[in-house]
């Protein structure tokens, strides 16, 4: 009931409660927190190309392809339709960039096979946010929200971090 079916990722059944009680233990233990959005780029497209059943396995796929390339440690839920909200815990903001990226890569170079001999590709975007101790979580998801729109406007396939100036940072493509 917690599990999403389609993916096997937990769904947002509980998630405020478990990143809320990962959130207090960060800024009890002073140790850096971030909270990803990951959202597939023009999934939509992929629906209207090859079919809902195609992107199911897409779907499928790319959370396969985040689970096999986050640590053990960190968390992963499905956000939403194509959206995932990952969670990394005692992680540094640059850091933090540094293993989005890593996983953007990784799903960028993942073949998708659909059917005979025929493979797709897809790109994902992310926005991240560090957990701070004056902003309530809904915020810091709001703010990797925010990142994350930037980071679809900026041409997709890259990583934003949300921050507090609004300046733009993190790696792209
Ligand atoms: P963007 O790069 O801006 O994210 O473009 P997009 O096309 O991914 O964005 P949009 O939000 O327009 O489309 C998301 C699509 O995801 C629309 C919806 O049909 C599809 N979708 C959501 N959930 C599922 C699902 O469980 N299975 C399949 N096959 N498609 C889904
Ligand atoms: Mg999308």
């Amino acid at each position: 009931s917690d599990l999403d079916p389609l993916t096997g990722v937990h769904n947002r059944r509980g998630m405020m409660t478990a990143l809320g009680r990962e959130r207090e233990r960060s800024i009890r233990t002073g140790k850096a927190m971030c909270v990803g959005l990951c959202d597939i780029d023009t999934f939509k497209a992929v629906n209207d190309r090859h079919g809902h059943l195609v992107g199911d396995s897409v779907l499928l796929a790319v959370a396969g392809r985040l689970i096999a390339n986050l640590r053990p440690y960190d968390a992963i839920y499905r956000f939403g339709g194509d959206e995932f909200l990952v969670a990394f815990f005692e992680t540094a903001a640059d850091q933090a960039v540094g293993i989005a990226d890593r996983l953007r890569a990784s799903l960028s170079h993942m073949a998708v096979r659909i059917g005979d001999g025929v493979d797709i590709s897809v790109t994902a975007s992310f926005g991240l946010c560090m957990v701070d101790a004056s902003a309530p979580l809904e915020s810091t998801i709001q703010h990797a929200d925010e990142a994350l729109y930037r980071a679809k406007r900026d041409g997709r396939n890259r990583v934003v971090l949300w921050q507090p100036d609004g300046a733009a940072g993190g790696g792209g493509a």
